[in-house]
């Protein structure tokens, strides 16, 4: 144990705030550092130490500290703790997880027209609100209300901030305090505390639970309708599925039932797609065009999931609901973006023609991208790797299971290739630490106990950043992300 004496003494010998200013703003490059920054960093630095020789149990001498040591040691940290407050928090991050719409990494890549146009809007002025043709005073959204029809066939359009504020908008408009008429087996929870009947309980609307959790027809649909009656919502089971002895009932026979007893029918698709999947050796999922077809009032989905595009939520449907919708003050509380509407207008419009939209759409590129694309990134990547030649390392291609994501496709596995980095004297969670705390985070998965990155997810310019962040962890093994620094 070091005597109270001795952590006196080596308490005395930490460098003061100043003598470190001085030594930074002489020997090292300061000029883009807000003082603030620098001073903060600073003064961590030495409480740090401070910390440090408090706890310690070591003798001085063993640690062969000296004035000097911990001023170098002191400067050493200051310019970690600058290098991190100069950081954003928000930063790219290369997805090896092989989830394509992976909501806790930014859901959706935008197309490259999409980040052009936005910059365009963001960089001056434009006719946001503002009516070109009559110089009057326009509309926000309706910059993407005839693209919105021409694709989905509706009436109609609306687009606020995200899915959940749709969904919330359109049943305080129509169903406030009435009832809407909900499958039991749609009583879907998607996350981020985000459940149907708290929703409806917000909204106002009054939930009426109807049918079993495997179960319901059409006439228990039609025994809950009376004079109250708001509204019927089908709601999209998004992240689960109910298999066995099931049954539900199609929206085709809910607009039946809706227009014999005059009461408007819902559907929140979630994800909301205008693609046939199936058409590419994928499952159907409903289009957004099919319900409009099928005569859905109101489609409800995101606009960043299996779509595309940026964080929006787009509501389609018959022109006299929407315009009540429109009205209601909740629209104006969720107001999309201009920027959001500008990456919108522009993702959209590849729909037109749905094979360049699953070429130039980065989400449908690499859902539908052929195995065989996927694994020659896998063998360059692991040609590269191998090439930095460390008899530590061992590389290796494997098969893996890339997931849709977003609550789109819960159940279908897409076959992909993945690449692993093995380590001598790392385990496998020590790799993936490192690899999440480089300087460009690359995430990934642990199977089998080793280290795996899908290349479903990973672009091909991401190669060089998973070359350096393996090559930084071989020159490095004992820095960066060690559990707690
Ligand atoms: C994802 C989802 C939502 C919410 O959409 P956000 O765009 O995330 O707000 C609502 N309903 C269903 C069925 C969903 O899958």
């Amino acid at each position: 144990m070091v005597k109270t004496e001795n952590k006196q003494h080596l308490l005395r010998m930490l460098p003061g705030v100043d003598h470190i200013l001085e030594i930074m703003q002489t020997h090292h490059d300061c000029s883009n550092i807000p003082k603030s920054v620098l001073v903060n960093s600073i003064r961590s630095a030495i409480e740090g130490l401070r910390t440090d020789i408090l706890k310690s149990s070591q003798d001085a001498e063993e640690k062969k500290l000296s004035e000097g040591v911990m001023t170098k040691q002191v400067v050493k940290k200051v310019q970690k703790n600058i290098a991190e407050a100069m950081t954003p928090n928000l930063r790219r991050t290369v997805n090896g997880t092989g989830v394509v719409v992976h909501t806790n990494l930014g859901r959706s890549i935008l197309p490259k027209e999409a980040i052009e146009h936005m910059a365009d809007i963001a960089s001056s002025y434009s006719n946001l609100e503002f009516d070109i043709q009559k110089g009057t005073r326009g509309i926000r959204y309706s910059c993407v209300d005839d693209i919105l029809c021409e694709i989905s066939g509706a009436e109609s359009s609306l687009v606020v901030n995200n899915n959940a504020g749709a969904v919330l908008l359109c049943l305080e408009a129509v169903s406030r305090g009435r009832s809407v008429i909900v499958s039991r087996g749609e009583l879907v929870e998607i996350g981020g505390s985000f459940r149907i009947p708290d929703v409806m309980a917000k909204s106002g609307g009054i939930l009426k639970e109807i049918g079993t959790t495997n179960r319901t027809h059409l006439k228990d649909y039609e025994d809950a309708i009376d004079d109250e009656t708001g509204l019927l919502l089908k709601v999209h089971t998004s992240n689960y599925n109910i298999v066995g002895f099931t049954s539900d009932v199609a929206l085709t026979e809910l607009v039946e039932l809706g227009s014999k007893y005059s009461v408007p029918v819902m559907e929140d698709l979630g994800s909301g797609t205008f693609i046939d999947f199936s058409r590419y050796g994928m499952k159907k999922e409903p289009t957004v065009q099919d319900s409009v077809k099928t005569g859905a009032d109101i489609v409800t989905f995101s606009g960043d999931k299996l779509l595309g595009g940026p964080q929006a939520g787009i509501i389609v449907g018959k022109m006299k609901i929407i315009e009540k919708i429109k009205k209601s003050p909740l629209t104006r509380a969720l107001r999309i973006d201009k920027l959001t509407l500008a990456a919108l207008e522009a993702t959209l419009r590849f729909y037109r023609d749905p094979e360049r939209a699953l070429k130039t759409i980065p989400t449908l590129k690499m859902l539908t991208e052929p195995l065989s694309a996927i694994d020659a990134r896998a063998k360059r990547l692991s040609v590269m790797l191998n090439g930095l030649n460390n008899s530590n390392l061992k590389i290796s291609i494997g098969n893996i299971t890339s997931r849709a994501g977003g609550g789109a496709f819960p159940m279908m596995d897409l076959p992909s290739m993945c690449v692993g980095v093995e380590i001598g004297g790392m385990s496998a969670n020590d790799i993936e630490m490192r690899m999440r705390g480089s300087n460009w985070p690359v995430i990934g998965r642990i199977e089998d106990d080793i280290f795996v990155m899908d290349l479903r997810t990973v672009a091909e310019d991401e190669l060089n950043i998973i070359y350096d962040a393996v090559e930084k962890i071989l020159q490095e093994p004992q820095s960066g992300l060690q559990g707690q620094d």
